[in-house]
């Protein structure tokens, strides 16, 4: 085909081929990943002609479809009144006052290029802040590819990091303890243990990096509880949850005020953003006002600021997450069904229109429970689906993302798809 053609000349200029890891198809068993020619609404087109229905959304933030015409627009308007200025401009204020008033933890913002850097950037802050070094995270969450936050999740109930990727020095991976998504004793443990030298906790309110999980009621408030006692920064990785189950960030549904948040995907409407905020006195340690350096040529740049605006537009229109949520139901409910008529072993996490299907058949509350989806039974599956023209993250652990472009008729779709594939993996 001429995905694999394509895929054949980028393994010899392009590392691995891909620009992402996750871009890669080692995880479903190999191969060339599809190479796409187009993109409109739900719809992906590859180069080879072949039409999918896409739940990938580009890893979370093509929540309102491929090339809305509302976003599509504010880019043109952007491009033609001058890419990047290297200036203060109108826009950057509009936009940190949109997120501001939709995000009250956070008093000041500031843009960033993507969710590594704004999440790299809090650790400096939450350091300069509280004066410590250690910092904590709970297994299995991602928070980008800094050197700080590759540290193996431990299984164990409170880890000293040991470095998940080459070139990170084990010095910084044991500065980071690693403790268990919704464990309250676990993390009790760690902060006893180290808590009057941790300088903050990166936490994804929801998490988005092993599938779907939310935390169990009166986990985070145990984590903000302890975290107040010892003086320890709460740092919110929003990167996923932010506008994805309503206009706000996840901290809000949950009734919880982090320190810091961090910012990415959805905010940016399609283009690279990330940004950070927090409270006035913790935010104040950033350059120019404070000791915390950070910078960036492309931060706050007018494009990606104004795709963002002309994204939080969209979301912001009444009823939005309710159709994200009735159409997130349907899927759940449908490949629930199917599982049981083929008698295939899956669990679903789903908040509104953000799902992950486990291939076990326990709840999944931490990264070892989501650790424990059959891998192989979760390749057979993206293939059978992408051979039907479902497009799905490859890899077990990323959620399904329906965007405000899908329709009903997408969902049937899709549903008959899983049916057959379902049906086929029993055979
Ligand atoms: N934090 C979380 C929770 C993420 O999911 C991601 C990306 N998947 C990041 C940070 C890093 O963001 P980026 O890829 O924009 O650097």
């Amino acid at each position: 085909t001429t995905s694999e053609r394509h895929h054949e000349e980028a393994l010899t200029h392009i590392v691995g081929g891909v620009n992402s890891p996750s871009r890669s198809y080692k995880a479903v068993g190999g191969g060339s990943p599809t190479v796409m020619a187009r993109a409109k609404g739900a719809y992906f087109y590859d180069v080879d002609g072949n039409k999918y229905i896409d739940y990938l959304a580009a890893y979370g933030p093509i929540i309102t479809g491929h090339a809305h015409p509302h976003i599509t627009k504010a880019l043109t308007t952007a491009a033609e009144n001058g890419l990047l200025y290297g200036t203060p401009t109108e826009h950057e204020i509009k936009f940190a006052k949109m997120l501001k008033e939709a995000i009250p933890s956070m008093d000041k913002v500031r843009f960033t290029n993507s969710g590594t850097e704004a999440v790299m950037t809090t650790i400096r802050v939450a350091r300069a802040y509280t004066g410590r070094t250690k910092m904590m995270k709970f297994a299995g969450c991602y928070h980008g590819h800094s050197d700080l936050v590759l540290v193996a999740a431990g299984s164990g109930p409170a880890t000293l990091g040991t470095p998940d990727s080459a070139g990170v020095p084990k010095t910084i991976a044991e500065e980071v303890i690693t403790v268990p998504f919704n464990d309250p004793a676990a993390f009790k443990e760690a902060m006893d243990l180290w808590g009057s030298e941790i300088a903050g906790i990166l936490v994804e309110p929801i998490v988005g990096n092993f599938g779907m999980v939310e935390p169990n009621p009166g986990f985070l408030e145990t984590v903000h509880t302890l975290a107040k006692e010892h003086g320890v920064l709460i740092i919110y990785d929003e990167v996923i949850t932010a506008f994805r189950f309503h206009y706000g960030a996840a901290s809000t549904l949950l009734g919880l005020k982090p320190d810091l948040t961090a910012l990415g995907k959805i905010i940016g409407g399609g283009l690279p953003i990330g940004a950070y905020g927090g409270k006035k006195e913790v935010m104040d340690q950033v350059a120019p006002n404070g000791p915390a350096y950070q910078a960036g040529t492309m931060a706050g740049n007018p494009a990606s600021i104004q795709t963002g605006i002309a994204c939080l537009e969209l979301l912001s229109q009444p009823g939005v997450y309710e159709e994200l949520d009735r159409l997130g139901k349907r899927l759940e409910e449908g490949i629930l069904e199917s599982a049981k008529k083929h008698h295939v072993t899956i669990t679903i996490n789903r908040i509104k229109g953000a799902l992950s299907i486990y291939f076990t058949g326990v709840n999944v509350e931490n990264y070892d429970q989501a650790e424990a989806s059959d891998g192989e039974m979760f390749a057979k599956f993206f293939r059978l689906m992408l051979d039907q023209g479902i497009n799905l993250a490859p890899s077990k652990y990323e959620a399904w993302f329906v965007t405000t472009a899908h329709t009903d008729e997408d969902i049937d779709v899709t549903l008959q798809a899983v049916d057959r594939a379902f049906e086929q993996m029993n055979e």
